[in-house]
Parts: structure tokens; C-alpha cells; sequence
């Protein structure tokens, strides 16, 4: 297929100031930030670098921006695939795009994996199993774990992988040596969408001094990408009118029309 199951850059221009919010979880990956960076220093004692964590939240939250930031800050390579690809594969190709993927990182390392929507290939075994199709989604998940398991300690390769649905994961994903961490990346609280508003206005042309709090207090339960939605919607409704700059109105306009597009995407259809 033309799907790009993974992708490998260098992608040093994503960091930690491209993240608005989410405190405690970049706190958390600092951390890991500093693994790839010194890995001699925290082996140096005994210890073993973590070889997985779970960036488990709702959508659109900043999972892959923050799992980006890591390989941005390290200056390590990034290299990604999404779960959801997995789906109706044939037989033996999600297994071993796995290991192709895996093989590439260690060829690169130090690197980073990320694996978006990982619930897609890492639900509990043996569930959800009436059409069979789910053959080939366990195989891929037992590549992953082979994987996982085989790396040695220093190997200098840390998956993260992302996920909305930490319920549904198979347990043996969890287990130590695997994705042992769980760092939580939730919903931006009105404080924290002030500043992603921040962050996604920088590109923006605006006409007058926004107040910040007001479209912060105007979004409450949005996601940052959302609000990134919000901030390019505004921009593309005043250049229809051929305003020479983005007002306090076409933000307005942007929210409803995101909200509008909101409902609809959690209207159940009978
Ligand atoms: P999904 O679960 O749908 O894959 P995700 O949690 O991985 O979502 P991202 O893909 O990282 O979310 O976010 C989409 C976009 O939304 C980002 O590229 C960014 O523009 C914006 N965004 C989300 N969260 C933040 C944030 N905390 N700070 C700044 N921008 C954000």
C-alpha cells in the first residue's frame, strides 16, 4: 500500500517549548531525555534504562508531540508507526515490519519508537476473537514483545508508544521491561489551553492584543489540537474576508465552528 508505515527523521525542531501544558508529563520524559543522552552515567551504578513507557490520554492531547519533543531535545532519530496500519494486513507483513522497524532503530540508536494507537495491534489476546482477522494483530503484537524483550541493556532505544485506551491493553505489554511507565497526558485545564493558545498563535497574524483568558474560558473540554484547529480555522476565515489581520470575531466564528464540528463527531448515528 502508499500508507508510509514508519518514518525515520532527525527531527531536532520539536522540543519541549512546542508543548503547551502537560507539566507533569514532561517532567516525566525529561527523564528519559536524559537516558538517551547519558546512558553511561545511569547504567554506571547497575541500573537499567527503561526500555518502554505509555503516553495514555484522549486524543488530540499532545501524545505524539510530546513522544516528538523526546527525539527533538535528545537529537536522536524518531522513528514512528501507527497501529491502526496493522489493521488487515496480510498474514506475516505486520510482524515483520515490526522487526524492520525495531532493527532500524538499533542500527540508528540512540533512537526513539513510537507506536500511535497502540490498543489497534495490543489489545488483550484472545478477546474480541469471532471473525479470526485478529490472527495476524497477535502476531504482530508477539513480534513486539520479542522485540522488546530481546534488546540488552544497552541498547539505547526507548519505545514509546501512545494509546486512549490503556483498559484494553493486553497486560503482558505492562509488565517490567516493558511499557513499565505510564505517564498520563490529559485534557489541558483553562490554564494550560492559554497556553497552547499561546503556542499556536505565534504564526498567526492578529489584529489587536487577544485576551487569552477570554478564548481560554471560551474552550473548556477542547484538546490542544482543537485549539491548533481553532487558531488555523480563525486565520483562514479572515483571509476569505480579506482582512488584512485576524480579529477577536473570526476566533469566535473558529470556536463554533469547531464546536459545531464537535457534535457531530459524538452524535450517535441510529
Ligand atoms: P491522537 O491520540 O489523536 O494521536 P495525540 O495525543 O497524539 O493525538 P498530537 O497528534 O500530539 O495528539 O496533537 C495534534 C496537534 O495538536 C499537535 O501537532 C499540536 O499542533 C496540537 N497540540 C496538542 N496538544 C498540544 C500541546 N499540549 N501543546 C501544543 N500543541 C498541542
Amino acid at each position: 500500500s502508499k500508507a508510509k508505515l514508519f518514518d525515520e527523521k532527525t527531527d531536532t525542531r520539536t522540543s519541549f517549548k512546542d508543548v503547551a501544558g502537560l507539566e507533569g508529563a514532561k517532567e516525566e520524559v525529561e527523564e528519559i531525555v536524559e537516558f538517551l543522552k547519558h546512558p553511561d552515567k545511569y547504567t554506571s551504578l547497575g541500573g537499567k534504562i527503561p526500555k518502554g513507557a505509555l503516553l495514555v490520554g484522549p486524543p488530540g492531547t499532545g501524545k505524539t508531540l510530546l513522544a516528538k519533543a523526546v527525539a527533538g531535545e535528545a537529537k536522536v532519530p524518531f522513528f514512528s508507526l501507527s497501529g491502526s496500519d496493522f489493521v488487515e494486513m496480510f498474514v506475516g507483513v505486520g510482524a515483520s515490519r515490526v522487526r524492520d522497524l525495531f532493527k532500524q532503530a538499533k542500527d540508528k540508536a540512540p533512537a526513539i519508537i513510537f507506536i500511535d494507537e497502540i490498543d489497534a495491534i495490543g489489545r488483550a489476546r484472545g478477546k474480541n476473537n469471532f471473525t479470526g482477522s485478529n490472527d495476524e494483530r497477535e502476531n504482530t503484537l508477539n513480534q513486539l514483545l520479542t522485540e522488546m524483550d530481546g534488546f540488552g541493556t544497552n541498547t539505547n532505544v526507548i519505545v514509546l508508544a501512545a494509546t486512549n485506551r490503556a483498559d484494553v491493553l493486553d497486560k503482558a505489554l505492562m509488565r517490567a521491561g516493558r511499557f513499565d511507565r505510564q505517564i498520563y497526558v490529559d485534557l489541558p485545564d483553562i490554564r494550560e489551553r492559554k497556553e497552547i493558545f499561546e503556542v499556536h498563535l505565534r504564526p498567526i497574524k492578529t489584529a489587536e492584543t487577544l485576551d487569552l483568558d477570554f478564548l481560554a474560558r471560551q474552550t473548556p473540554g477542547f484538546s490542544g489540537a482543537d485549539i491548533a484547529n481553532v487558531c488555523n480555522e480563525a486565520a483562514l476565515i479572515a483571509a476569505r474576508k480579506e482582512k488584512k489581520a485576524v480579529t477577536k470575531q473570526d476566533f469566535l466564528d473558529a470556536v463554533d465552528r469547531i464546536v459545531g464540528g464537535l457534535e457531530k463527531k459524538n452524535k450517535i448515528i441510529t
